[in-house]
């Protein structure tokens, strides 16, 4: 089977894959792969991903000229186009609306937080490119902004994108992505994540070598506490910001920022919220008057 043949038969299952876990609906989603140095072949406009044949994919170059196939390509070609200029690393780009992490990109909510060994490995974090009009200039524009940094995003009241050094690469990366969305929403659902600690981090970050992941790029240094001057080390187009506390020698920390059941909170958590009746709140008071007189 030639390169050609075989990457028209991968986008087929990688679209079939997409369309049975139902990360698409209808004819949402597209996938496109490099053809050599100046070529891409991409999937067409309006077709079911679940249901592709190979000969139905365009040919064009990186400008977005139709060289082969008798359909119009993807409506979202200009943000393929994007990362392509951006990444020469990049081989392959995947874009679906996987329904859990959609719903994190319709709230608002990136998925940044260190929370499994396996995101920080592969994706690092995860932002939020903001909200533009589909099939326009706006959306590369958006895109435009992390893909240097990144490997997978959010894109706002929309779906994802994910790309790669090669077609299931890419696609895995979108796996990984609602996955670990479905367990941030049950963890959060649960009371919250207890955090992986920066160093633990950072280790994470350094065995990427070892598991033979290329990332993107570094995880941004620590933003600046309360008064202290920011460093301007904190460029999403540059850096990963991933919420990952400093541990003081723990490798996990409890989150603070979102409420979370008695039984989850540590006994010496100092921060954590405790809970009066005014009739208890008005006693407290009482005896502190009482001792003050
Ligand atoms: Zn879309």
């Amino acid at each position: 089977m030639s390169t050609e043949s075989s990457l028209r038969a991968g986008i087929v299952e990688v679209g079939r894959r997409m369309y049975a876990r139902g990360y698409t609906a209808s004819n949402d989603g597209n996938i496109s792969v490099r053809l050599g140095h100046d070529r891409l072949l991409m999937t067409p406009r309006s077709v079911c991903k679940g249901f592709m044949s190979p000969d139905v994919m365009c040919v064009t170059d990186l400008q977005g000229t139709r060289l082969q196939g008798d359909r119009e390509p993807s409506s979202e070609m200009l943000m393929h186009l994007e990362v392509y200029r951006q990444r020469p690393d990049v081989q392959a780009v995947v874009h679906a609306h996987p329904p859990t992490a959609t719903g994190f990109a319709v709230a608002g909510i990136p998925l940044d937080r260190a929370v499994l060994a396996e995101v920080l490995t592969t994706l690092g974090s995860i932002p939020i490119a903001a909200y533009a009009t589909p099939s326009t200039e706006e959306l590369p524009a958006a895109v435009g902004k992390y893909i240097k940094a990144h490997d997978g995003m959010l894109l706002a009241n929309h779906g994802a994108l994910t790309v790669g050094s090669d077609l299931f690469g890419a696609y895995y990366k979108m796996e990984t992505i609602e996955h670990f969305a479905r367990i941030s929403l049950v963890a959060r659902l649960l009371g919250g994540e207890n955090l992986l600690a920066r160093e633990e981090v950072t280790r994470l970050q350094q065995l990427r070598g070892a598991y033979g992941i290329t990332a993107p790029a570094p995880i941004c240094p620590d933003p600046p506490a309360p008064g202290e001057l920011p460093s301007g080390g904190q460029d999403p187009a540059t850096c990963q910001v991933v919420q990952a506390p400093a541990g003081d020698g723990l490798r996990l920390v409890p989150d603070g920022s979102v409420p979370r059941p008695p039984s989850a909170r540590p006994r010496t958590d100092d921060d954590a919220e405790i809970r009066l009746t005014y009739r208890e709140l008005s006693a407290l008071i009482e005896d502190a008057i009482r001792h003050l007189r």
